[in-house]
């Protein structure tokens, strides 16, 4: 069975990548990052959530000599030209405080109407070889932005993204539901036939 190491430290992405590869029928051992502890993080310095991700994928491929897939992510906001995108996890100066980073976006358009509050999550996926041969696949998200947050499921701007066509935040969705519609459950299954086509 072919080893598939996924660059990240979040058990969850884990969960969902393996069962989307296991329900396609492919025999790929997917391991997370966490089984690889003495290789270092590695610094986002790319300008794209596909450059980051490849950044991410290639420095793991090369260090474990296995295939390695990454994701990265963020939040776009028309209205924003785009932004905070690949500046989504530390939008109000400190990585990670998704309650600081959501207040600020919200007092950010606390006058913007409802018609021109439309924003999605983008996720990138990249699979590297430990020769370099790569591929970028990408989900979207589409949704509107609430005033307020509501729900409390799920994580960062999840409170405040209702998804075109639902009344209800990505945060008051199960998980199941979320995933079946999010930017990472396409991205990750659009990883399907790569991974077919470079592993299998
Ligand atoms: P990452 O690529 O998973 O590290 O996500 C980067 C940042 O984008 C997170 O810290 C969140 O602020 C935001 N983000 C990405 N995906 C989601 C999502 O599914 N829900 C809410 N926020 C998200």
């Amino acid at each position: 069975m072919k080893r598939l190491i996924l660059a990240t430290r979040n058990a969850n992405k884990v969960t969902e990548l393996r069962a989307i590869l296991a329900g396609a029928g492919l025999d790929v051992e997917l391991v997370g990052a966490d089984a690889y502890p003495e290789i270092p993080d590695v610094k986002e310095t790319g300008v794209t959530f596909a450059e980051n991700a490849l950044l991410k994928a290639h420095a793991l491929a090369r260090a474990t000599g296995h295939p390695a897939v990454a994701d990265d992510s963020g939040l776009c906001v028309d209205v924003l030209n785009g932004a905070p995108g690949i500046f989504s996890a530390r939008w109000a100066g400190r990585h990670g405080d998704d309650k600081a980073n959501l207040d600020l976006l919200l007092a950010q358009l606390s006058d913007i109407a409802e018609e021109h509050r439309r924003a999605h999550f983008a996720c990138a996926a990249a699979l590297a070889l430990p020769d370099g041969t790569e591929r970028v696949v990408e989900g979207r998200l589409e949704g509107t932005l609430r005033h307020e947050p509501a729900g409390t499921g799920g994580f960062g701007y999840d409170p405040i993204l209702q998804p075109l066509g639902e009344t209800r935040t990505c945060a008051e969705l199960t998980a199941e539901e979320k995933n079946a519609i999010s930017h990472r459950g396409k991205a990750f299954r659009a990883l399907v036939p790569v991974v077919r086509e470079l592993l299998g």
